[in-house]
């Protein structure tokens, strides 16, 4: 069983984000694993551990060779890397780095099933894992809460809002796996050590086959017009009770449509 795992390495979430004067998100400096793709990294060593054999490796594609998000998760058990680090991939939309990966699956060779999270932290389209299962004519089985692989086939429980789903398709196939839904290990001494000379493939666009025309600005087809700060929460409303604070609850409600 070999699993290829997209981890996104982005900006530290706990530091306020900024923007360039195109209106993408600054990637200076140290970039870390995004909390969203390490249960991804954990789901796939649980499921290699469960098959006896095989191997998790890591994508990433990442500016300025990046790889402190890639130790990592090479730290918490993956075997090795492929980072895809270019400045031709400057403004790369989601379909370009959807092109990247497929290409990367391609190179790494021998993969039964790529796994990613539902949506990034950073910037969340929630559409690169559906674009990559179109572009390798993979089934694309989204939102995994719990994955089970058996004879050839995996069978996913997809959440939806009422419980989950139970959905089966063959190998390969790419997997969006729903966050917080297992426990990532926290990588041991050792394994932080063991990271430090773990394969870790550094590869240009070209080195994948794409052409420059495809990626970057050139090939972007989505466009940032115009970003604009959150509005600021309103104050809520105070409900005195006289006797029928439960039926104006009730009513406040039915206005949201949450019941
Ligand atoms: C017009 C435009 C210009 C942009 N310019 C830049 C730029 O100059 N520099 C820049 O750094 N970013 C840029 N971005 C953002 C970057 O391209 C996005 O990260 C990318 O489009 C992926 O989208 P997402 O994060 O919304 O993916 P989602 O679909 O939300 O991600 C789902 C999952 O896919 C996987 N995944 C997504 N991206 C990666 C990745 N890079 N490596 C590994 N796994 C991944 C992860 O498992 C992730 O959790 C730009 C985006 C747009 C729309």
């Amino acid at each position: 069983m070999n699993i290829l795992v997209c981890v996104k390495q982005i900006p530290d979430p706990a530091t306020p984000g900024e923007l360039d004067s195109d209106s993408s998100l600054k990637r200076e400096g140290k970039l870390i694993l995004d909390e969203s793709d390490s249960y991804g990294v954990e789901m796939a060593l649980q499921l290699v551990e469960a098959a006896g054999g095989g191997a998790v490796s890591l994508f990433s594609m990442a500016p300025n060779e990046e790889t402190s998000g890639l130790r990592t998760a090479l730290a918490m058990g993956a075997e090795k890397a492929i980072l895809v680090s270019d400045d031709a991939l400057a403004g790369t939309d989601a379909l370009g780095t959807a092109k990247v990966i497929a290409k990367a699956v391609e190179r790494v060779g021998e993969v039964d099933l790529v796994m990613t999270a539902t949506e990034s932290t950073d910037g969340y389209t929630g559409t690169v894992p559906a674009q990559v299962a179109e572009l390798l004519g993979w089934p694309s089985l989204t939102f995994a809460r719990h994955i089970e692989i058996s004879d050839g086939s995996v069978t996913i429980q997809r959440q939806t809002e009422a419980g989950y789903d139970t959905v089966t398709c063959g190998l390969p196939a790419v997997v969006s796996v729903t966050a917080g839904v297992v426990e990532p290990r926290y990588p041991s001494f050792k394994g932080i050590m063991a990271a430090k000379s773990k394969p870790l493939d550094v590869v240009k666009a070209g080195d994948l086959g794409l052409a420059a025309e495809q990626l970057g600005w050139a090939g972007a087809r989505q466009e940032v017009s115009s970003v604009e700060p959150a509005p600021e929460r309103q104050a809520g409303e105070k409900i005195e009770d006289e006797g029928d604070a439960h039926e104006r609850i009730v009513s406040f409600l039915e206005d949201l449509k949450i019941i």
